[in-house]
């Protein structure tokens, strides 16, 4: 006999929120007492016992419920439902992401998949559960199917990222290969060519959602540039394309090691020849630079998440700050600052109000040349907020 689907009651607020199409009901939004088994489907109703659809319950996370359908649905028809979503997420891709052998397959929320992430790099597929739901093993292979169906000539890691796991309380997991025999392989964004290892001790890809920033970035930069925070190198190898002189700088010696692997696979398309790749914390760097009087024509800063809370914000804007004010004096005349921030909680709004502070701190007038946000494959859904997270703002030094 198949088991009732458990009903979960939600209070106003988490039923406005569901009715304002956000995906997501707070723990502190349900009854205290809620008995439903982690990771399950579970239908959701507002107080009045009206139905608001299907969910995902996680019995750890402050989101409790991730709404996986308007309608109510059963276990029964759920590997339907997710084999559904998924093809509809692969097309969206064939039309948004052609020019490029890797992107962002599933992008959780933004594909009404709650919890699933999906990315192809050439012909390797990395995917990772967030959530309890999508790490139940039936779930996991239904996904793992239908990648299979989709992109029958790649193989399929699956990655366990263990603060995430810690998060859900799920058990610790490796990384593992589960279909076809490569977990590493080049793949190529923009023609420029990147070695993938899923399952090496230091990962190694790049940030799919800059695909487009790069090759934005590419088209104005010239000179003599410097990428902060370079990781891998995504900006400085597009940058040594175009450049007569190109610094990556970065703080993970392992990353700095890549970069430069990367490097040898693109270097006869380099314009700079060999990037000069340093490691060193770019605060400090910038702080000598700066001091030493050298000036730049093109200066990229792609730091880490400063703010990765609410409350980090004030303290994430001081540091934003710090570097972009150190860039700025550092350009030259018609130069090209690339500057990015990938904290969702710091908006556009404020990341431009603190870059206007730095210009004017700077004494630089500076024009927007493009505001930018992640690649068409990390799409973003309207009314959930946290889809969009990451800013790229591309300005000029006026004359
Ligand atoms: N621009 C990169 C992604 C940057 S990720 C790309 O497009 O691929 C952030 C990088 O900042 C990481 O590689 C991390 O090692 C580095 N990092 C963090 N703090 C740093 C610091 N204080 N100085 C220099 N690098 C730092």
């Amino acid at each position: 006999m198949v088991s009732p689907t458990p009903v979960i009651t939600v209070n106003r607020r988490g039923t406005a929120r569901l009715r304002n199409g956000h995906l997501w009901v707070y723990r502190s939004d349900l009854p205290q007492n809620v008995d439903v088994p982690r990771g399950t489907l579970v239908q959701v109703r507002d107080e009045r016992g009206r139905q608001l659809g299907s969910a995902l319950y996680s019995d750890a996370s402050q989101i409790a419920i991730r709404l996986l359908s308007r309608e109510e649905i059963t276990e029964e028809q759920l590997p339907s439902l997710l084999r559904q979503r998924i093809a509809t997420a692969v097309k969206f891709r064939q039309q948004t992401s052609r020019d490029t052998d890797s992107y962002r397959v599933v992008f959780s929320e933004a594909d009404l998949l709650p919890g699933l992430i999906v990315d192809k790099y050439n012909d390797v597929l990395s995917m990772q559960a967030l959530t309890q739901a999508f790490d139940r093993r039936d779930l996991r292979q239904i996904v793992g199917e239908t990648l299979a169906e989709e992109f029958p000539a790649c193989s399929l890691v699956e990655r366990a990222d263990q603060h995430i796991r810690e998060l859900e309380q799920l058990p610790g997991r490796a990384s593992q290969l589960v279909r076809g025999e490569r977990s590493s392989t080049i793949f190529t964004m923009n023609n420029v060519r990147f070695h993938f290892d899923a399952l090496a001790g230091q990962k190694t890809g790049a940030f799919l959602d800059q695909r487009e920033n790069y090759a934005a970035a590419a088209r104005y930069a010239h000179g003599e540039a410097l990428d902060c925070f370079s990781y891998q190198g995504g900006f400085a190898l597009h940058l040594a394309r175009v450049c007569e002189h190109v610094t990556g700088v970065d703080s993970s010696r392992p990353a700095l090691e890549i970069a430069e692997q990367n490097e040898q696979l693109n270097r006869p398309s380099h314009r700079c020849g060999d990037i000069e790749w340093i490691e060193a914390n770019a605060f400090d760097l910038l702080k000598d630079y700066a001091s030493a009087g050298r000036q730049y024509d093109t200066i990229v800063l792609d730091p880490p998440a400063f703010a990765k809370t609410k409350r980090a914000v004030a303290t994430a804007l001081r540091g934003y700050k710090e570097l972009n004010l150190r860039a700025l004096k550092m350009l030259r005349p018609g130069g090209v600052l690339v500057t990015c921030s990938c904290s969702f909680h710091v908006s556009e709004a404020e990341f431009l109000e603190m870059l206007g502070a730095a210009a004017a701190d700077a004494d630089r007038r500076v024009r927007i040349l493009e505001k930018r946000g992640q690649a068409k494959d990390h799409p973003i859904l309207l009314n959930v907020p946290e889809t969009a997270y990451l800013k790229c703002i591309i300005v000029s030094i006026m004359h």
